[in-house]
């Protein structure tokens, strides 16, 4: 069992992740794979990553969302770009600091859902916005190919829209000269798009979702990914499986690695084969593409 995708950086995972662990060894789990989306949160991913060397891996990357984050969200929105140029080149600085410390790059992708919320956004703004996200993407995805590392992606439009998808994967073609590799994470937009992603080489994460009523879009894309193109997530904090979700004790609801339990028992029944099977199949895949096996 392993978790492609989680925030163990974030609360309330951080202040308890002995025992988070712990939940996740009792049930079987082998892999967990934590991500970093800002400058803050880097730090905290690596020092999680040395106190567990052999269960968790880590990814540190910049989400897209973050630059909005730091300059519209904070009441800037004069310098945009220049802001975020700066942010782009700090975090790079430190990303190759930190190369022998890693597994993989994320959380990186696009995400064009945030934005496109903000109805009033000036148009000029949003260019920006996904100017920048583009060229923080673009070279995550270069330096990624350079190191060999896989990469892990959030690619979210506004339902209705493909252009995040789509750019993401021009993005990936072009940056990635056909040697990026890694997942793309939580995928939910349209099923059109899952073929040019696995033809990418890429594989397709999955996570709590698919244990929602409202999941049956991502149960379908589910059901046309091969096994051996399947990681498990949580995306924890986020995403709490609907056992969780519906349990009225449960007041603070999220998710964590050992929710990948669920998730592999419903996804078992979408793909029609036993969740041991599942299980064996996918911590391959893991072990395929996050483990860095050793050059000879
Ligand atoms: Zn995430």
């Amino acid at each position: 069992m392993h978790d492609a995708h989680i925030h163990l950086a974030m609360e309330p995972l951080k202040s308890d992740l002995p025992r988070i662990v712990d939940t996740f060894l009792e049930k079987g789990g082998k892999y967990i794979l934590t991500q970093s989306t800002d400058l803050e949160d880097i730090n905290t991913s690596l020092e999680i990553g040395k106190q567990y060397p052999n269960i968790i891996d880590v990814a540190l990357g910049l989400h897209p969302v973050f630059f909005e984050e730091n300059t519209i969200e904070k009441g800037n929105e004069n310098h945009i770009s220049d802001q975020s140029k700066e942010l782009l080149t700090k975090f790079m600085i430190i990303l190759k600091r930190n190369l022998p410390n890693i597994k993989a790059i994320g959380e990186t992708g696009l995400d064009y859902y945030q934005i496109g919320l903000q109805k009033d956004l000036n148009p000029k703004i949003k260019k920006e916005i996904k100017d920048i996200q583009k060229q923080s993407f673009g070279k995550q995805v270069q330096i990624a190919v350079e190191n060999n590392f896989p990469l892990s992606i959030h690619a979210r439009d506004i339902s209705g829209s493909n252009e995040c998808v789509e750019d993401v994967i021009n993005i990936v073609a072009r940056e990635g000269k056909g040697l990026a590799r890694g997942c793309f994470h939580s995928y939910s937009g349209d099923i059109k798009y899952l073929q040019p992603i696995l033809d990418l080489g890429f594989y397709v994460g999955f996570n709590a979702i698919i244990t929602y009523k409202s999941g049956e879009d991502v149960r379908q894309i589910l059901k046309e990914t091969p096994v051996e193109r399947i990681l498990f997530e949580t995306d924890g904090p986020f995403l709490p499986p609907q056992s969780v979700r519906k349990n009225k004790k449960i007041k603070n609801k999220f998710a964590q690695p050992a929710d990948i339990k669920e998730i592999i028992e419903a996804a078992a029944k979408v793909k029609n084969i036993s969740p041991k099977e599942l299980e064996k199949e996918t911590d391959k895949n893991y072990e395929k593409v996050f483990i860095r096996k050793l050059e000879i």
